[in-house]
């Protein structure tokens, strides 16, 4: 039987969702479903985790080395639980993609990358060139799976488990070549991109970082995320890690409105498992219309304050 263990994403006060949509994977692998908190203070973390369905165990980790996501030492944490298990998951967040690599080196495997569906325990689906073709990855059945898991691909699992809590002393040490120096958080108050049930976006049309202003207005009054398309974000509009899509973020909202964005393979792929899309192009033909489930061809700087009206 798959003993698995999935490694919280949290900021020290809440669980973040892709912990639950790792879970939703894990079920589809099947067998036993641990989730190791890592942190310091981390309680009400833990709970969240304990509450999440289907699973065995939580594992909860205090230490002050632990307190920020810091990967040279939440993978040394992790490296040091990994022989009771087959299967570590992570999510394929920013988050995901830093820790679990690491994780992968130090176990001495290959990770396998962005499951978007399981065909058995050892043998998974991946999407590979910006999403247009998938590939089944198999991985050797001796060895232990280390995995990033395509968030956008699973819905959370439901949070009406009561699985048990296990404090456990930490394992590891401080790294010595890594320290936590502190944490800027673009974008305040918003909700963070990658799980945002709306998200509003602008691209290269916007012009300036200014005028991008009207995107963050937007996305206020709809109390939505905010993104873009790399032009906007090279072109120093907005911050880089707004950028959605093959070399930004992978994003699943229930609602995305694209703002001037032409729909490049690049940039739809961060967007294909989004709910309801919407277009505002002033190029009828321009190919974002193609994935959108509502156009309007015209001109954005008119749209959005008629946008805004209506929402009051
Ligand atoms: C390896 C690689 C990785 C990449 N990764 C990404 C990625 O992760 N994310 C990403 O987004 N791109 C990525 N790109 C870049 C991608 O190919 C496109 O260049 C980029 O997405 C274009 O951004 P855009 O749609 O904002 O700009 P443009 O392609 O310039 O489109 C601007 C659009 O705005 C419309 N427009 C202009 N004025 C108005 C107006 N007033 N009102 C309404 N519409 C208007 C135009 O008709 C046009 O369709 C990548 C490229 C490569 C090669």
């Amino acid at each position: 039987m798959s003993r698995i263990l999935i490694i919280a994403e949290h900021d020290g006060q809440v669980l973040n969702i892709s912990t639950a949509k790792c879970v939703s994977c894990a079920k589809a692998i099947g067998g036993e479903i641990d989730i190791a908190v890592f942190g310091n203070g981390i309680d009400a973390v833990a709970a969240e985790a304990a509450a999440l369905d289907s699973v065995n165990k939580v594992i909860a980790v205090n230490a002050e080395h632990l307190e920020t996501p810091l990967a040279a030492n939440w993978a040394a944490e992790t490296r040091n639980m990994a022989s009771d298990y087959s299967h570590l998951l992570g999510p394929s967040t920013t988050f995901g993609k830093d820790l679990m690599p690491r994780v992968a080196a130090l176990v001495g495997v290959n990770q396998v990358s962005d499951i978007m569906a399981v065909n058995g325990p050892s043998s998974f689906k991946r999407p590979i060139y910006a999403g247009n073709a998938i590939v089944d990855v198999e991985t050797p059945a001796d060895a232990t799976a280390v995995a990033t898991v395509r968030t956008a691909s699973w819905k959370a699992a439901a949070g009406s488990g009561n699985a048990a809590i296990e404090q456990r002393a930490a394992d590891s040490s401080p790294a010595s070549h890594t320290r936590f120096v502190g944490m800027e958080v673009e974008g305040g108050e918003r909700p963070d991109l990658q799980s945002a049930q709306r998200v509003v976006s602008g691209g290269r049309a916007l012009g300036s970082e200014e005028n991008f202003g009207i995107i963050y207005s937007l996305a206020d009054k709809l109390g939505a995320g905010v993104g873009a398309s790399r032009a906007a974000v090279d072109a120093g509009y907005c911050p880089n890690d707004m950028q959605v899509g093959q070399t930004g973020k992978i994003i699943s909202p229930d609602l995305y409105m694209a703002f001037g964005i032409s729909g490049a393979i690049q940039h739809v792929t961060g967007i294909k498992d989004a709910g309801t899309i919407v277009a505002v192009n002033k190029d009828p033909e321009a190919p974002i219309f193609e994935i959108a489930d509502i156009g309007l061809a015209g001109d954005l700087f008119s749209i959005i304050p008629e946008f805004e009206s209506l929402l009051g």
